[in-house]
């Protein structure tokens, strides 16, 4: 143990040897927060505190996993074994499993994920006949997961006229209504979704004070890491939880704070001196992680929020290489000097491909990422996207797993109920619902009853729900006595699924089939890997608990040498030596949804913030001109967060080329120490006002507007603008292929060329963008 507390900075040790009491770690990026965490819990340990008694709370379960096995390195794996650490999803669905019937629940109770709330909110808006354009399911689905968040309830809501008035000033008061049916429907099918795992944790320990004393006295030493990101509803489980022996410790960086829009509390980290008077502050300034250009570049973007706590971040490693800036003409050029930059570095300085991570604002930006590096067979890893378990066939399966433990997961039945199809259709399925609304059952129930009950179906149809029925039923039989993967090989087969995939032939069926064969492989691991966990057993309920909560992210074994490309949330906490946040530009980094206040605006910042902070080595921050956004070209100007880094931390691998607004009258002092000669001052063009242009400057200057960036064809495409392209001309294009002009229309940035392409016949295309080479 002394070796490790000898690895810390004097900083970081204090925190690490105050055994008891309250206490909360405030420091930046990179500074050792998860370190000293980590250290802190084999610490407890080797003073004689119990594993058990230890709850740790981690963002993702892979950073729980990857604190586990850096506490077993030190204090050994059978020990370490029987912490709990996790997500506050994971951790309390465990809970909520063994109190289930405190709060009316199976034991088995269903986690419904996204895709359940959402249909199941679009068949409510349906069955009440409102307007889904008006009462948009996903939306309804945000409100109700932001209710649940800050603990109001369905009653708390009809008692709030505020919020009902809200609702219906804009123009949707049956929002409560909708939220009361939903809220009975999971009851009734036995489910919970993803906020209710908090909700009714809460609700738990409020309501039942021998619960609550029992897991106080349980967990008597409780850790959480990113603490900021914590939601009212988390903040009152742990402060609940640690009332009784405030050996509490958080970690977090109010700098890093991104997750306001999900119902993130930033307050929950200023207001922790409030709840605990007798509470430590520690604070850590060293960045262990980034060169000084990374850190001091990072450490000037964050001074422009006004509301942050003072910090200092400062390091003692080499200055390293400064943060490199590229501008490229379109999104698939962005992705090129992506895929060559990665492709060169690697070979320069042989590194492997986990090295490098591709970080952006939105999902949609990674297509053409992934294009750019397939191209140059480099491999790599979306995280975040649609994950394996969301899969059509793959949630096939897992639905008919679900309905076999719990029979009135309503969600699960109706997606597997005629798939394959067997001849059950949506005229029965509707009867069902309606008969089970009314006799306020489950519809399997209704099936199983079916002879009973006049729905007015047909001796054939109920035979066909006879036989489903029996047919989960003898599944759930042999789930009794069988293991997770039997039974789950046992229903692909045996529902019809596997032959169902084996009749598409096409590579996409094959590789449905394949996907289904790895998640029996997956299941068969996951048994495999309970065994070392206390008290499992591999059982089906806890696979499909893990399936229910499992991240992208966790996935991941980290043995892959794969380039990570994901979102910018998803990379809080991680690290890789070399980092691109790309699509650095205005509308997208900052989202043209957060400019309108300043505190969306600073949100932002802080994301970009986080970005920037991942890097070790290297940071690259690129941005294209153009882009397809929503099945459009956009012109796009760069980000307004790239001006803001202290120019002597960057470096601009292109030139800026920012044009200015000429003024005639303008006083050129204004470009401050720049030489004047090399100012430019463009053409005038149908309008467009003659402006300057200038490589030099990357920041404006006080009182002029930047213009759109000119664009500038990179080397070997033609400019087409003004080139001589005529009809008869050989062309070459980068993705369609050889072709012959066959005519031309409009001038300037509007011409277009009419190819006829040897493959893929005639297009009409933009010469602005279209990339050609004249052969
Ligand atoms: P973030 O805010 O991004 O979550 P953090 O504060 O949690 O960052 P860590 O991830 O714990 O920081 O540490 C950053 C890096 O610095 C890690 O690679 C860690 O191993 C290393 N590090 C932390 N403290 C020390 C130290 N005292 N000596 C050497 N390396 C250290
Ligand atoms: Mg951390």
């Amino acid at each position: 143990m002394e070796r490790y507390i000898s690895q810390l900075n004097d900083a970081q040790k204090l925190p690490v040897l105050q055994k008891d009491g309250p206490m909360i770690i405030i420091a930046g990026a990179g500074s050792g927060k998860t370190r000293v965490l980590t250290i802190r819990i084999a610490y407890l340990m080797s003073q004689g505190v119990d594993p058990f008694n230890i709850l740790a709370l981690t963002f993702t379960n892979k950073a729980a996993r990857e604190m586990k096995k850096r506490i077993s390195d030190i204090v050994g794996s059978n020990e370490a074994k029987n912490l709990w650490m996790g997500t506050f999803h994971s951790v309390f669905a465990r809970i909520l499993r063994a109190e289930s019937s405190k709060l009316g629940y199976p034991s088995n109770f269903t986690i419904y994920d996204t895709q359940d709330s959402i249909r199941l909110l679009s068949s409510i808006v349906k069955e009440m006949q409102l307007d889904k354009d008006i009462y948009k399911p996903k939306q309804l689905y945000n409100r109700i997961s932001s209710y649940k968040n800050s603990l109001i309830t369905v009653r708390a809501y009809f008692n709030n006229p505020e919020l009902m008035e809200a609702d219906a000033m804009s123009k949707k008061p049956r929002t409560g209504d909708i939220y009361q049916e939903y809220v009975d429907r999971c009851f009734k099918a036995g489910a919970m979704d993803f906020d209710d795992l908090l909700l009714k944790t809460n609700e738990l320990l409020n309501v039942f004070p021998d619960v609550l004393s029992k897991y106080q006295d349980r967990f008597r030493y409780i850790l959480v890491d990113e603490y900021q990101d914590t939601n009212h509803s988390q903040y009152l489980i742990v402060r609940a939880l640690s009332d009784r022996f405030q050996n509490i410790c958080v970690v977090g960086d109010d700098a890093q704070s991104i997750y306001a829009f999900r119902g993130a509390n930033i307050n929950n980290i200023l207001n922790f001196q409030k709840d605990y008077p007798d509470v430590k502050v520690y604070r850590l300034e060293q960045n262990y992680r980034s060169t000084r250009n990374i850190v001091e570049a990072a450490n000037s973007i964050i001074e422009k929020n006004k509301t942050k706590l003072d910090k200092v971040v400062w390091t003692h490693n080499d200055d390293g290489p400064k943060v490199k800036i590229h501008r490229s003409i379109t999104d698939a050029e962005e992705g090129r000097f992506v895929a060559a930059t990665i492709w060169e570095e690697r070979m320069n300085k042989q590194l492997s491909n986990n090295s490098f991570a591709i970080l952006y604002r939105t999902n949609a930006q990674s297509r053409a990422m992934e294009d750019a590096l397939r191209k140059r067979d480099i491999p790599y890893r979306i995280y975040g996207g649609l994950s394996f378990y969301q899969r059509k066939e793959i949630k096939d399966v897992l639905c008919y797993l679900r309905l076999v433990l719990n029979p009135k997961d309503e969600e699960a039945l109706i997606r597997v109920i005629n798939y394959p199809a067997r001849g059950i259709g949506d005229t029965t399925i509707e009867k069902l619902t309606v008969a089970a609304n009314h006799y306020k059952r489950s519809i399997f129930e209704v099936m199983k009853n079916i002879d009973k009950i006049d729905l007015r179906l047909n001796g054939g149809t109920k035979n066909k729900l006879r036989d489903f029925v029996t047919m989960i039923e003898s599944f759930q039989i042999i789930s009794k006595e069988q293991d997770a993967f039997y039974v789950a090989d046992h229903v692909a087969k045996k529902t019809g699924l596997i032959q169902e995939l084996r009749k598409d032939n096409t590579p996409e069926g094959i590789g449905r089939l394949e996907n289904i064969e790895e998640l029996l492989n997956g299941i068969k691991d996951f048994i495999e890997g309970q065994r070392e966990v206390d008290g499992a057993t591999g059982s089906l309920t806890e696979f499909l608990e893990d399936v229910a909560l499992a991240t992208d992210l966790d996935k991941d074994t980290g043995d892959d040498d794969r380039v990570a490309l994901m979102t910018i949330h998803l990379a809080k906490g991680l690290e890789f030596p070399y980092v691109f946040v790309v699509g650095m530009e205005e509308d997208l980094f900052p989202s043209a949804m957060s400019v309108n206040t300043r505190a969306e605006l600073e949100e932002e910042r802080r994301l970009f913030y986080v970005a920037l902070t991942r890097a070790e080595h290297q940071a690259y921050l690129t941005y294209a001109q153009s882009r397809y956004r929503w099945g459009k070209l956009t012109d796009c100007d760069p980000s307004r967060f790239i001006d803001e880094i202290e120019p002597q931390y960057v470096e601009y691998l292109t030139p800026p080329e920012n044009t200015y607004q000429y003024k005639p009258m303008i006083n050129l002092d204004i470009f401050g120490d720049i030489d004047k000669s090399k100012l430019r001052l463009s053409k005038p063009t149908a309008g467009t006002p003659p402006a300057y242009i200038t490589n030099e400057l990357p920041k404006k200057p006080e009182g002029l507007r930047r213009l759109k960036p000119v664009n500038i064809p990179s080397k070997n495409t033609v400019d087409t603008g003004n080139n001589n392209l005529n009809a008869g001309t050989t062309v070459m294009h980068e993705r369609f292929g050889k072709g012959i002009v066959i005519g031309i229309e409009g001038s300037g940035a509007d011409k277009k060329a009419e190819i006829n392409f040897e493959v893929g016949g005639v297009k009409k295309l933009l010469l602005r963008f279209a990339k050609l080479t004249i052969l």
